[in-house]
C-alpha cells in the first residue's frame, strides 16, 4: 500500500495545525482543506459519542477525498454539570458555534461552584478509514479544573478557562500544550496504530 497522503477532515485551523505537528513523524503529507483547495461537506454530528462522531466526520473526509482521513471529536466534560457540555461542547450556548458565548455560559453555569469542585476534562476520540475500508481509532485524555476567568491569548475554545497539571492551556505555548492535551494523548496512540497497520500492508 502507498501512503502519500493523510488528509485530516477538520475546518477548524487550529485542530489543523495542532494534527499536523503532531504527526509529523508520520513522514506523510498530512494535508487539510486549505491545502487541496476544496470545501468539506458539512457533517451533522448525530452520534451521542466522540467515538461515533468522530467516525461520521473520517468517512465523510474519505468519501470526498479518496484518501485516508482521520478526524477527530472533542470536548470539554464537567463534573459539576454532570459530564456537560460533551458532545455538545462546540454548540455549548447554541449556534452558530461561538467560543465567547461558550466561555461566558460556562462560567456563569460555575458561577457558585468552589475550586475543588470545578474538576473538567477535555476528551478526543480520533477515527481514521481508508479507502480499502480499515478503521483506526485512538482516545486520550486531559485532566483539569476550570478556572474562574478567562486567560491567556493561546489556543482555542475553551482553552482559556481550562487549568491544566501545567497551568492554563491559554497561556501553554503549542508545545507545552501538546506536552499534557487530550488530543496529542489520542494521536500519539494513532500514530503507533497506524505505523503497524502500513508497516504490515508493506509486507502483503
Ligand atoms: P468538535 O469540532 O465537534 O470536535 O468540537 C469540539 C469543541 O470542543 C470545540 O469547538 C471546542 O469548543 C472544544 N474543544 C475541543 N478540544 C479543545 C481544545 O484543545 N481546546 C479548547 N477547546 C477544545
Amino acid at each position: 500500500m502507498t501512503m502519500q497522503k493523510l488528509f485530516v477532515a477538520t475546518k477548524n485551523t487550529h485542530k489543523a495545525e495542532e494534527f499536523r505537528r503532531i504527526l509529523l513523524p508520520l513522514g506523510v503529507d498530512v494535508v487539510s482543506e486549505s491545502d487541496l483547495d476544496f470545501e468539506l461537506p458539512d457533517v451533522e454530528e448525530t452520534g451521542t459519542t466522540f467515538e461515533e462522531n468522530s467516525m461520521l466526520k473520517a468517512i465523510a473526509g474519505m468519501k470526498a477525498t479518496g484518501l485516508p482521513t482521520v478526524a477527530d471529536d472533542s470536548g470539554l466534560c464537567v463534573d459539576a454539570l454532570g459530564g456537560r457540555p460533551g458532545v455538545y461542547s462546540a454548540r455549548f450556548a447554541g449556534e452558530p458555534s461561538s467560543d465567547m458565548a461558550n466561555n461566558d455560559l460556562l462560567l456563569s453555569k460555575l458561577k457558585d461552584v468552589p475550586l475543588h469542585q470545578r474538576t473538567a476534562r477535555f476528551v478526543c476520540c480520533i477515527s481514521c478509514v481508508f479507502p480499502e475500508g480499515h478503521v483506526l481509532t485512538a482516545k486520550g485524555e486531559c485532566e483539569g479544573v476550570i478556572g474562574f476567568e478567562p486567560k491567556g491569548e493561546n489556543g482555542f475554545g475553551y482553552d482559556c478557562l481550562f487549568v491544566s497539571e501545567l497551568g492554563c492551556f491559554g497561556e501553554l505555548s503549542a508545545s507545552e500544550k501538546d506536552s499534557v492535551s487530550h488530543r496529542s494523548k489520542a494521536l500519539k496512540i494513532f500514530l503507533g496504530e497506524f505505523k503497524k497497520y502500513v508497516n504490515r500492508e508493506k509486507k502483503c
